[in-house]
């Protein structure tokens, strides 16, 4: 069965792009992206990404239904999960659960390229620093207060053998 585009409901068509073959739709030019194909766009070099999206133009004139629906995937027919890129940032890609493949719409490669330079660029500064260093303070409470527990249960558990010991079960058989 041919792939097609999870919005359009066309056909998308092969193109080879920087020596990947990339399912593109004709209508939207979205760009479904087989598991791997993205990694290997990205080490094409650090404009690969805008390169593509350059590339591959929608329809002239072409008007986005604007409406988000839960997409299929182009390759198994299965609902796609939408995830934010980088985790962080606004661009909203969909991803299959059962092939790993990648839609990403028209200009949203332009977009994940830029968000990516930014997030290598970003130092890391004093207000992240801060909550970094508060979680690690909340972390290592928390370790103390599960050894704590830990020796009380052991406490406990040692009395309690003592206990019974003395009021007389017979020897050893806690062993
Ligand atoms: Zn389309
Ligand atoms: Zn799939």
């Amino acid at each position: 069965m041919a792939r097609q585009c999870p919005d359009c409901k066309i056909d998308l068509r092969t193109e080879e792009i920087l020596g990947i073959d990339l399912d593109i739709c004709p209508t939207c030019a979205g760009i479904f992206f087989d598991d791997g194909e993205m990694v290997k766009l990205k080490d094409q070099g650090d404009d690969a990404f805008a390169d593509v999206d350059e590339q591959v133009q929608p329809e002239d004139p072409f008007e986005p239904t604007g409406e988000r629906i839960s997409r299929m995937c182009p390759a198994c027919r299965e609902v796609m999960d939408e995830y934010k890129y980088l985790y962080t940032t606004q661009i909203k890609l969909d991803s299959c659960p059962k092939c790993f493949g990648t839609w990403v719409e028209h200009g949203e490669l332009e977009a994940m390229q830029k968000a990516l330079a930014d997030a290598e660029s970003q130092p890391l500064n004093e207000s992240l620093m801060r909550t970094l260093r508060h979680q690690l303070v909340i972390a290592e409470e928390e370790v103390a207060h599960e050894r704590r527990l830990y020796r009380q249960r052991r406490m406990t558990q040692v009395l309690r053998i003592l206990t019974l010991r003395r009021s007389g079960p017979p020897f050893g058989w806690w062993v």
